[in-house]
């Protein structure tokens, strides 16, 4: 094995202690490497979850965690929860995930970023979020009894899943807390890390983690105390809020049937109705039976229901299947078998619930690991990579993944991957491009996101231009493109013209993120349309080197209609009317054909301004002066 760097950011200081933050949907939690070991931090009543809720009083003023939860019921129109959801993304794809958020979203005046409306105002996810991260901030300050300005660094974790916005606008939520990110980490990747403290063997291990608002698939591998994930998948819209909603749409058509009152329509009700849903979720973990009952005296709704656990099963069952499809494309996409997993670690609140322990162990095969608590593992495993950033000696380097792959586009709208999906991450990757027309003296780059082979199907990152490029003959310059992926999944992408230097670069801060559907369907569409796709490729292939032998051929047309045998020339003409005949059509195999015609009836013409070159070339004339004077 290699042996392990040592990271010490912060020199020969004592290392200043570095907040290991899970952000969740629904709750939030705060630790950091204490000694030898991570320490989860509680506030003043010994409590350390922190509800990811924040409210507004009728004085403006903000309440943040528990409190904000007790004023959803008394004012929900001010409360505002699972802003997880909403980060980085757009009110579009907000209304394609099909979310049931008791508040309106739209989109931001002047971009598509999604924003919660409270009245006349309009509040951002990132805004949320950093209340969110400043409540634990300060949660960590009175439980470490040091100043909050002694705590500005921390590692935050973020889904699998969570693209380029969505981790931009975490960080910018952390940057409005006063926080600087050192790392952010993958949710599952922090689990098997605090996990993997405890053991030390070789394993390979799948993390099943279902939250509040989120789930994630993640195969790991665990070698001499190095982490390396083989992959992940993930869905940003599956969790213990969906398990709430199916109970809430339950009991609403009960309520409805019962009063004639749908307590959908009132957001006050919705919202009681929520935590009474939870709780009797809750309950049903513990017992076989849990009541689920909601009153509104003024409503003149009193309405209850007993609940038996193995209807609750069958209501959930259809998630919990949805969860183990993902586990089976993540252990394809890792290349193994069920069988060759040594350990199974559940992360998260839902992962209480005893049917769905059941399922993903009955799946694997495998009980799965106890003693760490579902709902602390990522909050401890942030803490441990908050250690070895801070310099402690732990004996642990993290490798995550890319989740998609990362290209540029090529002519003929085909995509040029330079990152491959699951490549581990930090990394850099490098290819060279050249121009495709005469004198071209700007190149324009654009950055594309997904499996497939045409840019079409792939999602666009961003665009950017590369100015400054001598004119030079098509196919003459070198231009060098460098992807940079850090070790939080953003990407840099640098283009460089080697012979005048010329320069360009862009980081990728796309608008709005990516609904959970589009990056499924992504997949998914990727498995489904591999072969066609090639064959689009291959399309796109031929008529791009087609169409520039045509161009080449007819820049010497005249030289060639003077100088070619009669035999030659009207051998040329006709192979050129059959590739112009060809060129707009999509079959391979007669593009092929007339691509293979034309270079071959093309080969005189080759032969004859090799000999006019030669013999320029022999008066004298510089090779450069020559090629230069005929572009
Ligand atoms: P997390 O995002 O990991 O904090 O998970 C929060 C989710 O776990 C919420 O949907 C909670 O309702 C759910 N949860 C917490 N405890 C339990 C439990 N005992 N039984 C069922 N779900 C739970």
């Amino acid at each position: 094995m290699p042996t392990l760097p040592s990271l010490n950011l912060l020199g020969d200081t004592a290392p200043a202690p570095v907040l290991g933050i899970d952000l969740g949907t629904t709750n939030s939690l705060v630790a950091v490497w204490e000694g030898n070991a991570p320490r989860v931090l509680s506030n003043e009543h010994g409590i350390a979850i922190l509800p990811s809720v924040v409210s507004w009083t009728e004085d403006d003023s903000v309440v943040v965690g528990g409190a904000a939860l007790a004023r959803s019921k008394i004012a929900p129109d001010k409360t505002i929860h699972s802003a997880k959801r909403l980060i980085g993304r757009g009110a579009e794809d907000i209304q394609k995930a099909h979310l049931q958020l008791p508040y309106q979203v739209e989109d931001a005046k002047d971009r598509p970023m999604a924003m919660v409306r409270m009245g006349n105002r309009l509040i951002s996810p990132i805004e949320v979020s950093a209340h969110v991260l400043s409540a634990a901030r300060a949660q960590a300050s009175q439980a470490l009894e040091r100043p909050v300005s002694d705590l500005n660094t921390a590692v935050i974790t973020v889904p699998a899943y969570f693209d380029d916005a969505q981790r931009h606008a975490t960080r910018e939520a952390a940057k409005l807390a006063g926080l600087e990110v050192l790392r952010m980490v993958n949710e599952p990747t922090a689990a098997a890390l605090a996990y993997g403290l405890q053991r030390g063997e070789s394993s390979r291990i799948l993390v099943y983690d279902l939250g509040g608002g989120t789930f994630d698939a993640s195969v790991l591998q665990l070698e001499d105390g190095v982490f390396r994930v083989l992959a992940t998948a993930g869905d940003t819209a599956l969790g213990g809020d969906d398990i709430d909603s199916a109970l809430v749409a339950h009991a609403a058509q009960g309520i409805q049937k019962k009063c004639g009152l749908n307590p959908l329509e009132d957001s006050s009700a919705c919202s009681a109705l929520r935590l009474a849903a939870e709780r009797c979720k809750k309950n049903l973990s513990e017992s076989t039976t849990a009541e689920l009952s909601f009153h509104d005296p003024e409503a003149g709704i009193a309405w209850r229901e007993t609940i038996q656990r193995k209807d609750f099963e069958a209501l959930i069952s259809p998630m919990v299947e949805r969860s183990l499809k993902y586990c089976k494309h993540v252990l394809q996409d890792a290349g193994l078998q069920i069988e060759d997993l040594d350990e199974l670690v559940l992360v998260g609140g839902s992962t209480r619930i005893p049917f769905v322990r059941q399922s993903v162990e009955s799946y694997v095969g495998k009980e799965a690991q106890a003693g760490l608590n579902p709902d602390e593992i990522v909050a401890l495993g942030a803490a441990v990579q908050g250690g070895v950033l801070a310099g402690a000696n732990v004996n642990a380097l993290l490798l995550d993944v890319t989740p998609l792959s990362l290209g540029i586009e090529t002519v003929g709208g085909t995509v040029s991957k330079l990152v491959h999906r699951n490549s581990p991450i930090p990394c850099r990757a490098t290819e060279g491009f050249t121009t495709f027309v005469d004198g071209q003296s700007a190149v324009k780059f654009h950055v594309v996101q997904g499996e497939r082979e045409l840019v079409a199907d792939c999602r666009s990152l961003g665009e950017f231009i590369l100015k400054g490029v001598p004119p030079m003959p098509a196919g003459l310059p070198k231009i060098g493109v460098e992807f940079t992926l850090d070790a939080d999944g953003i990407l840099r992408v640098k283009a460089k013209e080697e012979r005048s230097g010329a320069a360009a670069s862009i980081e990728i801060k796309p608008k709005h993120g990516l609904t959970d559907e589009e990056v499924e369907s992504m997949l998914k569409c990727a498995w489904e349309n591999a072969e066609s796709d090639m064959q689009a490729r291959r399309v796109s292939d031929l008529k791009t080197e087609l169409e520039t032998v045509l161009r080449s051929v007819r820049k010497n047309i005249s030289l060639a209609e003077r100088e070619l045998s009669s035999n030659h020339w009207t051998r040329l003409r006709e192979a050129i009317e059959d590739a112009d005949d060809a060129a707009d059509g999509d079959s391979p195999n007669t593009l092929q054909a007339v691509l293979g015609e034309l270079e071959e009836s093309a080969y005189p013409l080759a032969e004859l301004l090799m000999n006019n070159l030669a013999r320029e070339t022999v008066t004298d004339r510089k090779v450069e002066e020559i090629i230069g004077g005929e572009s």
